[in-house]
């Protein structure tokens, strides 16, 4: 896959799946914008970036959860290469509680993150996407697929992505923009940390991931990032609306 000299947008890319994710652009030859919250693990990734790249990544720091960040983040992308070919909306958080203990502060922050900046994000990327030819690929989740007890707000947003994926990839498929998402099962990342997850839980919960997957394992997010560039490349050029 070549990403030489096109210039991809990712969230979320201070940790986890978005950092392996922009690795893995960056050995292919992309121009990089890089978000994330927390400024010093940005430049690590960034780092690693350069290492591997031509050219050293742009730093977004910003909450893709508050409308005037996001608006940032997305000015500063255009002005810094003047055009997008590439957005992949990873960012995303996980809150564990049900209907019975998620309060509404909890639902908004997921929704917000997880959904809404999505949406925001790619409002603000079409209309130079449709100048590129470009595409979106969403990070969206098992849980977008399928319902999972104990992350209702969760799952109400990684459906809500799954959904948004398939209506802009109809809405935008006549102006040669593709959309696409990735669904991974579990992987190893602080996601569910994060979350509120205790270490000796999350230990089960990793036991127990075995037995929900076919291959009886959780994911790596190198692999994940494979899919999510695959989806990116030409070498997908017949796929949108597609989850992997
Ligand atoms: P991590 O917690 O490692 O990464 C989450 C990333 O999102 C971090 O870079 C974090 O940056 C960023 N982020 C979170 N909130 C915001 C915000 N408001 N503004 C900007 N950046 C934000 O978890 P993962 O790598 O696992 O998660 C990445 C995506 O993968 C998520 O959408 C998640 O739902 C999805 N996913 C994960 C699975 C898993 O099992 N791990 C399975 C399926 C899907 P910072 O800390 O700098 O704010």
């Amino acid at each position: 896959m070549n990403f030489a000299g096109k210039v991809v947008l990712i969230t979320g890319a201070s940790s986890g799946i978005g950092a392996a994710t922009a690795v893995k652009f960056a050995k292919y030859g992309a121009c990089l914008a890089l978000n994330g919250r927390n400024a010093e693990n940005l430049k690590k990734v960034a780092d690693e970036c350069s290492k591997v790249g031509q050219s050293p990544p742009a730093l977004m720091v910003g909450d893709i959860a508050k409308e005037a960040d996001t608006q940032r983040i997305w000015t500063e992308t255009l002005d810094k290469y003047g055009r997008l070919d590439v957005l992949v909306n990873n960012a995303g958080i996980l809150e564990t509680g049900t209907i019975e203990n998620t309060s509404l502060e909890q639902y908004d922050r997921v929704m917000n993150t997880n959904l809404r900046a999505i949406y925001h994000l790619t409002m603000l990327a079409t209309p130079e996407l449709v100048k590129t030819k470009g595409n979106i690929v969403n990070v969206s989740s098992v849980n977008g697929i399928r319902s999972f007890p104990g992350v209702l707000a969760y799952n109400i947003s990684k459906m809500g992505v799954d959904q948004l994926t398939r209506c802009v990839a109809l809405e935008l498929a006549s102006k040669g923009v593709r959309v696409n998402c990735v669904n991974p099962g579990v992987t190893v990342t602080n996601l569910h940390s994060r979350g509120g997850m205790d270490p000796e839980t999350y230990e089960k919960f990793l036991e127990h991931s075995k037995s929900t997957h076919a291959l009886g394992r959780p994911g790596d997010v190198s692999e994940v990032a494979a899919a999510i560039a695959f989806l990116a490349s030409d070498e997908a050029s017949f796929s949108t609306g597609v989850s992997l």
